[in-house]
């Protein structure tokens, strides 16, 4: 039987192949760009079909969340448009902590994530997509230390400055999906929903707020090793130019109402984290999120309140995450969001455990959301 074979150069792959032997592998993840973080892998196993592979990502209890793996299934897809899950099995007590996947592809040719990916190409097709919608202008906001663009797509007509930004965690795939979601809402004139809001709102949207560890897969840092969600209370040109640019773009307009869009590696469900212990913190600031909370909460079973973060105690927010900053300069109520990479117990698809499709659902609900909160 020949050996498979595994690659990873391409847009977001990551992997590392330890040792091959027939239909399984031995793996690792390499670590992010300058940094300590690992966890997002994405690779292609090519000469299967019809055969089980056995693949066995080592190394993980010194991954960024090792609380991540238990319970988890790893993304698969055949034809990169459908992405499901196969099964995986975590053991901690094995070769530093091994993730088992087995599948058994049709075809010869298997691609295999942590989530669905979501590349540079599909991002450059949606800010193409969306700038090309009556009433939608697209600007640069600055360049990567990559040189890439960060793009900002802006529409609406409204009072209300609203900000929605995703990916500063790169790995964190969900976030774009979820734009992919929002944007659909706001720019399609048949829907009632987006159009109202743009009668109400003035939005800017930026997708992808880390073009660089998007493209060199990383899960957490920028090219240069940078968290850019510990840079907002002072950024810098060298380290985090990205958020130099959106922050000052945010200067320049003021925020009435914000939403960071992320993913969580170790809990099972989708939440949202306010701006608890920020210093200027008032209760009526805080009822402003609590209601949105409170709304979507109500709207759609993909959404919970009962599993999430602890809330930081009175004067303890860290204003270099950007919900604190933003709710603490602006005065805006600001909110992180968090979808899983597992699935929600309570709500289970097993096919897909959570996926692109429920992530897009999710940004149409949160928009729905957003324009019962406004009244
Ligand atoms: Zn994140």
């Amino acid at each position: 039987m020949n050996d498979i074979r595994i690659d990873s150069e391409f847009d977001s792959g990551n992997i590392e192949v330890l040792s091959i032997d027939g239909a399984s592998a031995k793996l690792a993840i390499p670590l992010d760009d300058q940094a300590e973080f690992k966890q997002w892998f994405h690779f292609r196993a090519a000469g299967a079909a019809g055969r089980e592979l056995e693949l066995v990502i080592t190394g993980l209890e010194k991954s960024a969340y090792p609380g991540g793996w238990p319970g988890y299934d790893a993304c698969v897809s055949e034809d990169r448009e459908f992405w499901g899950r196969a099964p995986s099995s975590y053991d901690a007590k094995t070769d530093g902590g091994a993730l088992t996947i087995r599948y058994t592809p049709a075809s010869d040719v298997a691609w295999f994530a942590y989530f669905a990916p979501y590349s540079m190409e599909r991002h450059h097709d949606l800010v193409s997509e969306a700038a090309a919608c009556e009433g939608v202008t697209h600007r640069t906001l600055g360049s990567t230390l990559d040189g890439q663009p960060i793009d900002c797509l802006d529409m609406g007509e409204g009072e209300t400055q609203v900000w929605l930004y995703a990916r500063q965690h790169p790995g964190e795939t969900q976030a774009e999906w979820w734009m992919e979601g929002v944007l659909e809402t706001l720019t399609d004139p048949s829907d009632s929903v987006g159009r109202i809001l743009r009668q109400k709102c003035r939005f800017h949207i930026v997708p992808n707020c880390n073009p660089d560890g998007s493209r060199r897969g990383n899960l957490r840092v920028n090219g240069v090793g940078t968290n850019l969600n510990r840079e907002w209370a002072e950024p810098t040109l060298e380290k985090s130019p990205e958020v130099l640019a959106i922050r000052g773009a945010m200067d320049e307009t003021g925020v009435d109402f914000a939403i960071d869009a992320h993913g969580d590696e170790a809990i099972p469900a989708a939440f949202l984290a306010g701006f608890e212990g920020i210093p200027s913190w008032t209760d009526e600031q805080g009822e402003s999120y609590y209601r949105y909370e409170r709304i979507l909460n109500r709207r759609t079973p993909d959404f919970q309140t009962e599993l999430g973060y602890p809330k930081s105690a009175p004067g303890k927010a860290n204003l270099s995450m950007s919900t604190n900053q933003v709710a603490e300069r602006f005065g805006a109520t600001a909110m992180t969001l968090e979808m899983p990479y597992k699935d929600n117990p309570k709500d289970p698809e097993p096919e897909q455990g959570w996926s692109p499709e429920r992530s897009k659902m999710l940004g149409r609900d949160c928009m729905a959301a957003l324009l019962e909160w406004l009244g």
